[in-house]
This record gives structure tokens, sequence and C-alpha cells, in this order.
């Protein structure tokens, strides 16, 4: 039926508009940045976070199971459930150490590439860095969701802390400004390029968001 390919930085409310949207619709959800971060795990178990000649092997060999359902997120490496571990500022704070070595970019990329195939029938919605540009860069909708720096540090805040007073926007800084510098220079996702919507939810709230993006779908 349709793809839907959404890429943004940190704080952007993308996880949260795929998310909605696949679960109204009956489709699969990905979350590739889960995929990213169970990695950020298995790596530092390993002790090869400073190793990246071992990590696309590593990375190959991780049982990991994937979450397609919107309504359930667990994550799993072999029969551990790491959907907790993987949402702490500790793997926040590696995770980019995993994600910038190209090689292991290549095998993760070439999973997802696999799961939007197998789903695409069925309909999916895909969410991360750089799936409209490479894992799906033949979807049906392409959007890139942006919202300001103060806007996405303070989303951030309260999602992790709970407020977004002075401490906690700068105990969030590093999480969402540092990490989206050290990813952009291995995936473009500030500025949209051809063929790729912006949508910038700054002054949106999650409905008008998800409405912006289902405007988007084309009727068949
Ligand atoms: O989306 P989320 O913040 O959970 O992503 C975690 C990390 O995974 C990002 O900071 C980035 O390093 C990496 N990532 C990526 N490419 C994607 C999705 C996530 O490099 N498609």
């Amino acid at each position: 039926m349709t793809v839907i390919a959404i890429d943004g930085p940190s704080g952007s409310g993308k996880s949260t508009v795929a998310k909605t949207i696949a679960k109204r619709a009956g489709w699969a959800y990905l979350d590739t940045g889960a995929m990213y971060r169970a990695a950020a795990v298995w790596a530092e178990r390993a002790g090869a976070l400073d190793r990246p000649e071992v990590l696309p092997q590593l990375v190959r060999t991780m049982p990991l199971k994937v979450p397609l359902d919107p309504g359930d997120q667990r994550i799993y490496l072999g029969d551990e459930d790491i959907s907790e571990l993987i949402r702490t500022s500790f793997v926040s704070a590696l995770v980019s150490r995993v994600s910038t070595v190209i090689p292991v970019r290549h095998v993760l990329v070439a999973l997802q590439q696999q799961i939007v195939a197998e789903h695409r029938a069925a309909g999916i919605v895909v969410e991360g860095r750089d799936i409209t540009t490479v894992v799906a860069p033949d979807a049906d909708v392409r959007v890139l969701l942006t919202a300001s720096p103060q806007v996405r540090l303070t989303r951030r805040a309260l999602d992790q802390l709970g407020q977004a007073d002075a401490a906690a926007l700068a105990a969030t800084e590093d999480e969402v400004h540092r990490r989206d510098r050290d990813d952009s220079t291995v995936a473009e996702f500030m500025t949209a390029p051809p063929g790729v919507t912006p949508i910038d939810s700054s002054e949106l709230d999650i409905e008008q968001t998800v409405q912006a993006v289902l405007a988007l779908v084309p009727v068949s």
C-alpha cells in the first residue's frame, strides 16, 4: 500500500507522529533509531566502542528482535528486554560512536530495507535520519520533520526529565545539539533535499503534525 518515511533531528517529534500514524492506519512502524541504540548497547558490552573496524561484524551478529507493532515497541537483544536501557542518557551519549561508522550503517540499512520490502504491501511508517534519502528514497511520502532548536531542547527535557527549567535544559543539551552535530556528519537531516517535504512542527501540536503528514499521502 504505502511507505511513509519521516526523518528529522532529535526532539522534532518524529517518533510520536510516526507511531500515531501507524497505529491509526493499522500499519507497521519501524523506529530505526532504536536499532542504532541497540547496536550501541551491544558494542559497549563487547568493549568495542573504540574499535570501529570490528563493529560491522559485531552488529551483523547482534541477536536483535526488531519490534514493528506501533502499540508494542519492546525491543530485545536475545531474551533480554532492552527497551528502557536504550532510552537512557547513557546510551544516547554513546550511540553516535556506532552510527557514524559507515560500514555499520551499511549493515543496518540493509536490514531496514529488507523490513520495508516485507511490509510495503501492508503499509509501513519508518522514521530516522536517512530514511527519505538512503533507506527508502522511493517511499510514497517523504517528510523531513523539523522544529526550532529551542523547541526541540524543551521537548526532549520534558520527555527525559519531566521539566524544562534551566537545569533540565542544560542537562539535555548534549543529548540534542551535540548528538545532532555528530549525526549530521553522516546523514543529511537538517535541510530537505529535492522531493522531501519539510514540515516545521515548532508551532504545531501532535495532531496538527499528524494531519500535515497525512495530507501528503496520495489518494488511491
Ligand atoms: O531517533 P533516535 O534519537 O532514537 O536515534 C538514536 C541515534 O541513532 C541517533 O542519534 C543517530 O546517531 C542514530 N540514527 C541514525 N540513523 C537513523 C536513525 C538513528 O544514525 N536512521
